[in-house]
């Protein structure tokens, strides 16, 4: 058993010893076995929550609803679930009840996928009822039994399945989506926080491509706002093959300047899917970085007052999507800049008034703007006493 695991081991015998049965599940199994960077560890077992709590003195609830309990060892937070199944779902997405069941069998037929419905002993054996194991050699996401039930049940596991797709690189098994295709419809059950969290994590996959082609094959854009009917596949040309999105920022900036979301319509567009403030002011600049370079402005303008990182961004963009070979590099442009922000001035406002005679008002607003200038253009020196000396000459 490695090393992650066996840390939790001592969590593990405390439930047995106390006369409970008790499984590593889930995801951590998934990756264990796929030789990938193992996240979270889940546990689940037959002892009630308020057993559990009972066993555990430093444990907080985090979804009691549902029977999981957090418990804090040795600084790592694990979180363990009652076995349970899901009652019926009502809203295609959050089942009516859950009930707490004694058998592992029965809590690993609630799950997504064959590769997420894996189990594994504190002895180290792997219970697989589901053909995971044979999934994840043959590189299939498959549902756990009836796909069309699993999809009808919660349809996020509709998104859910093209996450996985292109996060392991996989391939969806043929009923799976056929089933998929069937029931995407109920996508109009969904969040848009989820819908929005599901497709960063697909496109951050190695296997984005085939997110996408699913995406398109299956008219899942139909249930993302403001997708140009199906100008999704603007992003499958053979050269971006390669690319790896590691960046949410990054991400939507490619899509605008793809055109595949209206290139004009940042705020309106990203508002809809409910993406932080940041993370659209961050886009803006990057967006507004490569129109700028695209229309010829090289100086100062093109890379003042931005962020370091969209620069880089930028670049990319002009570089691997747009495929220019750019004249200058824009970057250096940067760090030789006098100063990056009108904040850098060492002067400010109130400097000019108790030192160059100046009043509050329009003309003290001008004159801050055209020291700002003079020193990017390398005119003047961002020094307090030659600043102070050049207002008090200009002051007219
Ligand atoms: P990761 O954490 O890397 O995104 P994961 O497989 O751990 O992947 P989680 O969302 O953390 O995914 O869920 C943990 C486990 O719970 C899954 O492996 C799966 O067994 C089950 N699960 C999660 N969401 C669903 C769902 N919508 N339907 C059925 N089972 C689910
Ligand atoms: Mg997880």
């Amino acid at each position: 058993i490695p090393e992650k695991f066996q840390r939790a081991l001592p969590i593990m015998n405390k439930l047995q010893s106390s006369g409970f049965e008790v499984y590593f599940v889930g995801g951590s199994l998934r990756d264990l076995l796929l030789n990938k960077p193992i996240n979270d560890i889940d546990i689940a077992t037959n002892a009630l929550p308020e057993e559990v709590k009972k066993l555990f003195p430093h444990s907080f609830d985090t979804g009691i609803q549902h029977g999981t309990v957090t418990v804090v060892y040795k600084r790592e937070n694990y979180e363990i679930t009652t076995f349970r199944n899901d009652g019926d779902y009502l809203d295609h997405r959050h089942p009516e009840n859950v009930k707490f069941v004694n058998d592992l069998r029965e809590d690993l037929k609630r799950r997504d996928f064959s590769i997420n419905a894996l189990a594994m002993s504190p002895e180290g054996e792997i219970i697989d009822y589901y053909g995971g194991i044979e999934d994840l050699k043959n590189k299939i996401i498959k549902c756990v039994l009836n796909p069309y039930d699993r999809f009808e049940e919660d349809a996020l596991r509709i998104f859910r399945a093209v996450r996985f797709t292109s996060q392991l690189n996989f391939s969806l098994e043929n009923n799976t989506y056929l089933a998929l295709k069937e029931k995407v419809s109920l996508l109009s059950n969904i969040s848009i926080e989820r819908i929005h969290s599901e497709f960063i994590k697909m496109m951050q996959g190695e296997g984005w491509q085939k997110g996408i082609e699913l995406i398109k094959d299956s008219k899942i854009y139909e249930y993302m706002p403001d997708l140009q009917s199906n100008s999704i596949e603007k992003i499958l040309n053979y050269e971006y093959k390669k690319i790896r999105f590691s960046d949410e920022v990054l991400i939507w900036a490619v899509l605008f300047i793809l055109e595949i979301f209206p290139a004009n319509q940042v705020n309106r567009v990203l508002n809809k899917w409910k993406t932080s403030n940041e993370i659209i002011n961050n886009v803006n600049e990057i967006l507004s970085f490569c129109q700028k370079y695209q229309k010829g402005i090289l100086d100062y303008h093109l890379v003042y007052g931005l962020k370091r990182e969209n620069i880089e961004k930028g670049i990319f963009i002009l570089t691997k999507i747009n495929n220019l070979k750019l004249v200058n590099n824009p970057l250096r442009e940067y760090d030789l800049l006098p100063i990056n922000s009108i904040k850098d001035l060492k002067i400010t406002g109130n400097d000019l008034i108790n030192e160059a005679g100046f009043k509050p008002g329009v003309h003290l607003g001008k004159m801050i703007k055209l020291i700002e200038s003079q020193v990017l253009q390398e005119k003047l020196e961002n020094d307090h006493r030659v600043m102070i000396n050049f207002a008090r000459e200009n002051n007219v």
